[in-house]
C-alpha cells in the first residue's frame, strides 16, 4: 500500500441498487434519489455499484473513463475487475464495479426479487467492497463512505485492512462542498469515516463461517465484534459494528429494531449503538419529481391542478384524477367497473409489493377469503414467496370480476398505474423500516390501510387517534385478517359515508404529505460533517 494517500472532498455511496439502473426494492429508490438532493445541497456525492451490463440499460449512464484491472483472491482463486468512472443522466457522478462472471446477471439478487438468491451472493459483494476499496486507491479517499445493507456490509472490513483503523477527523466542516479545496495529503494512513444504513434487518447475508476463509476479509474480523455471529459469517453484523454511525430508515424502526421482537437476533448489539448515540433513524423520502402525478409519463391521466399544497376545493379534480386512471386501468386488464347501491364504483385496493411474509400479503388475501362478499376491487403487483404468488392467483380466479392480479414481475409502469387508481392502497406489514410505497400511494391521492409500525407509524397519519388532525389512513393495530377486515370496512364506511367530506379530506390529506428527500437529506449532510469535524 503506498504511504501517502490523498483525500477527495467526496462522500460515496456504495451499494447493490441504484433506482432506475438496477431496483429490487426500496433501497435503489434511496440509492437514486438522496444523492440527487444531496447533489443539489452542495455535497458532492458519487455512488459506486456493480457494473451490471445485462440490467442497466445503456442510455441511461454515459462512461467517463476505464482504470487498469485489480485483483483480489478469494481463497486460492484470483478474481480480476475493471473500475470505470461514468454519470448517470439525471447527473450522479458514478464509479462501476466491472466483473462480468459476478455482475453480467439478469438480476440484481437473484431470481423473485432476490428470494431465491444467487449462490454466489456473497462473493459477488465481497467484490463490491474490494473493487470500491480499490477505486479508492484510484480516485482519492473520499472523507465519508457511506454504505448501505449487508451487500455494503464487507466494505467497512476492507477499508479498515486497506487504509487502517484510525479515521479522518481533520476536514473543517464545509469541506464536502468546497471545490477549491479539492485535495487533502493524508499522511497519517487514516481511512474515511463510515456510514452504514439499514434499510431492512430481515436481510443479514448469513453464511457458514467457513465461507469467511474465501473472500478476501482479514481474518481478525472473524469475531463477534465483527463478522462472526453465533458461529456464522454475518455481513449485516459486520457491517455495522465496523461503522462509525449506523442509521436506519425511520425513527421508529430505529427504536423497534433494539428489542427482540423486530431485532432479528442482533437486538441486543442495536441497543448498545442505540444507547451510545450510534444509532439514528433518519425517514427516507422519494423522488417528487420521479413521483408526481402532474408530470408521470407512465399514468393514462395527469393530475390538472398548479398548486404544491392542495384545499378541499380541489377534490373535484382528484377524483377525476382517480376516475380516469381507474377506467383506463380496468379496461388493459380487463376488469368491469363495479357499482355499490348507492351509485358510487367499488373502492379500489391497491397493492405493489414484494411477496414475503413480513408484508402480510398473505393475511390481506385471507381477510379478502374471510369476506362473504368483499365490497371492493382490487389490483395486486407483486412476487416473491411462491406460497402468497398461488393464493393471489387464485383469488383473483375466483372473483375475475372484481380482482386483478399481476404476479412474478417486476413492472414499473403497471405499478404507477396502479398508484394512480388505487383509492385505498393496502401494506399490512409486520414490520416496516420505512417503506415507500405508501408515501407514493399517499402523493397520488391514495388512502392508506397499513400496519402500525416503522416508517408506516411514522407516515401514515391515523384516522382512530383522536389526537390526529389531518388523517391520510388507518393502522391495524393487530394483525391478522380480522384486524385487515377491520380496517378495510371502516375505510369502506367513510368512502361510502353519507358526509363525503371525511373521505375527501383524507385523500387532500394524504395528497398533501410530501415526503420528499429535502428534510433528511439536510439531516444526512450534518451528519456527514458532524462526523468528520
Ligand atoms: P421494500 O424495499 O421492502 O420492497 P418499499 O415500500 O420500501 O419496500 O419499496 C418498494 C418499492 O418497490 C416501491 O417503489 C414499489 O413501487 C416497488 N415495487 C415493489 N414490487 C414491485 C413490482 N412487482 N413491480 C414494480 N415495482 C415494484
Amino acid at each position: 500500500m503506498e504511504q501517502f494517500k490523498q483525500f477527495n472532498n467526496e462522500v460515496w455511496f456504495v451499494g447493490a441498487e441504484m433506482a432506475p439502473l438496477a431496483k429490487a426494492g426500496g433501497l435503489g429508490d434511496v440509492m437514486g434519489g438522496l444523492p440527487k438532493v444531496l447533489l443539489k445541497a452542495g455535497v458532492n456525492v458519487r455512488v459506486v455499484i456493480p457494473y451490471y451490463k445485462n440490467i442497466i440499460p445503456q442510455n441511461f449512464i454515459e462512461i467517463k473513463e476505464s482504470y487498469p484491472a485489480g485483483r483480489v483472491g478469494f481463497g486460492e482463486i484470483p478474481f480480476e475487475f475493471g473500475i470505470k468512472t461514468g454519470i448517470t443522466n439525471s447527473g450522479i457522478p458514478l464509479v462501476l464495479i466491472e466483473q462480468n462472471h459476478f455482475f453480467n446477471r439478469e438480476e440484481v439478487y437473484g431470481s423473485h426479487g432476490g428470494i431465491y438468491g444467487y449462490k454466489d451472493n456473497l462473493w459477488r459483494f465481497a467484490m463490491l467492497a474490494h473493487g470500491t476499496a480499490y477505486a479508492m486507491s484510484i480516485l482519492g479517499i473520499p472523507l465519508v463512505i457511506h454504505t448501505h445493507d449487508w451487500s455494503g456490509g464487507f466494505v467497512p472490513a476492507v477499508i479498515r485492512q486497506t487504509f487502517g483503523d484510525k479515521r479522518v477527523h481533520f476536514a473543517p466542516a464545509g469541506i464536502l462542498s468546497n471545490s477549491k479545496m479539492d485535495k487533502y495529503v493524508n499522511a497519517k494512513g487514516l481511512r474515511p469515516a463510515v456510514i452504514f444504513t439499514i434499510h431492512n434487518l430481515g436481510y443479514q447475508g448469513v453464511y457458514g463461517i467457513d465461507d469467511f476463509y474465501d473472500i478476501g476479509i482479514d481474518f481478525r474480523y472473524n469475531s463477534p465484534s465483527a463478522y462472526e455471529h453465533f458461529g456464522t459469517l454475518n455481513s449485516l453484523k459486520g457491517g455495522m459494528l465496523l461503522s462509525d454511525i449506523v442509521t436506519t430508515v425511520s425513527p421508529t424502526y430505529a427504536k423497534e429494531i433494539t428489542t427482540p421482537g423486530f431485532g432479528f437476533g442482533l437486538d441486543g448489539e442495536l441497543k448498545n449503538l442505540y444507547n451510545n448515540g450510534k444509532l439514528k433513524g433518519i425517514l427516507n423520502g422519494i423522488d417528487l419529481d420521479y413521483w408526481n402525478p402532474k408530470t408521470d409519463s407512465l399514468i393514462y391521466y395527469n393530475l390538472n391542478l398548479k398548486e404544491n399544497s392542495y384545499k378541499l376545493r380541489d377534490y373535484k379534480e382528484w377524483r377525476g384524477f382517480k376516475t380516469i386512471n381507474r377506467k383506463a386501468l380496468f379496461s388493459e386488464v380487463s376488469l368491469p367497473l363495479k357499482i355499490a347501491k348507492n351509485g358510487r364504483p367499488f373502492p379500489l385496493l391497491g397493492i405493489v409489493s414484494r411477496f414475503t411474509e413480513e408484508k402480510g400479503i398473505d393475511i390481506f388475501l385471507d381477510s379478502l377469503f374471510n369476506w362473504n362478499d368483499f365490497p371492493f376491487q382490487v389490483v395486486i403487483l407483486g412476487s416473491g414467496k411462491d406460497y402468497i404468488e398461488k393464493k393471489a392467483l387464485y383469488l383473483s380466479k375466483i372473483h375475475s370480476d372484481k380482482v386483478y392480479a399481476q404476479i412474478g414481475k417486476y413492472d414499473e409502469a403497471l405499478s404507477h398505474k396502479i398508484y394512480a387508481a388505487s383509492d385505498i392502497f393496502v401494506m399490512p406489514s409486520k414490520f416496516e423500516p420505512c417503506g415507500l410505497s405508501q408515501m407514493i400511494a399517499m402523493r397520488y391521492g391514495g388512502v392508506i390501510a397499513a400496519g402500525d409500525t416503522g416508517g408506516l407509524h411514522d407516515t401514515v397519519s391515523d384516522i382512530v387517534d383522536i389526537n390526529i388532525k389531518e388523517p391520510s389512513g388507518i393502522l391495524i393495530k393487530y394483525l391478522n385478517a380480522s384486524g385487515v377486515s377491520w380496517a378495510l370496512n371502516e375505510l369502506y364506511n367513510i368512502y361510502m359515508g353519507s358526509n363525503g367530506d371525511i373521505w375527501n379530506n383524507m385523500v387532500i390529506n394524504a395528497a398533501n404529505k410530501h415526503f420528499g428527500w429535502d428534510d433528511s437529506a439536510g439531516v444526512y449532510k450534518n451528519l456527514y460533517y458532524d462526523i468528520i469535524k
